[in-house]
């Protein structure tokens, strides 16, 4: 499988990197477009005055009809890319899995097993990564 890659943040919904001891993943979610219109991407709304998108909204909203859906209930919908160098085995792949993130240790993570030695991976998010180290 090849995975088509950003070419900017503003087409994600969700991007993330990150290196463990022995593998790496790299996770990116591509924003959908609006399912009434069809014409945009779903997005987080903007601020009216500044112009940037307010990132602690808890809904989307499409650009061109207003069409508006519940945070959870569009991220649920949606596809998450990963591209990934597995910490037991070393078997480099790309994998495609639901944006469903299950609880791992506290945080919320996207979990999906190796397709070679089936080592359960956590992509958790960034800044809980972070405070890992
Ligand atoms: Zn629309
Ligand atoms: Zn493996």
């Amino acid at each position: 499988m090849v995975l088509k890659f950003p070419d900017s943040m503003d087409e994600c919904v969700y991007f993330t990197r990150r290196v463990m001891d022995n593998g790496k993943t790299i996770a990116w979610v591509f924003k959908e477009e609006c399912p009434k219109c069809k014409k945009a991407l779903m997005s987080k709304p903007k601020d009216a005055k500044t112009g940037k998108a307010k990132i602690r909204a808890i809904e989307y909203v499409c650009p061109a009809c207003n069409y508006t859906v519940e945070k959870k209930e569009y991220e649920d919908t949606l596809t998450c890319n990963i591209q990934y160098t597995c910490p037991s085995c070393q078997h480099k792949s790309e994998v495609q899995v639901p944006f469903i993130r299950k609880s791992y240790k506290g945080a919320k993570a996207v979990i999906f097993p190796c397709e070679k030695c089936e080592t359960k991976i956590a992509v958790t998010k960034k800044m809980k990564a972070l405070k890992e180290k």
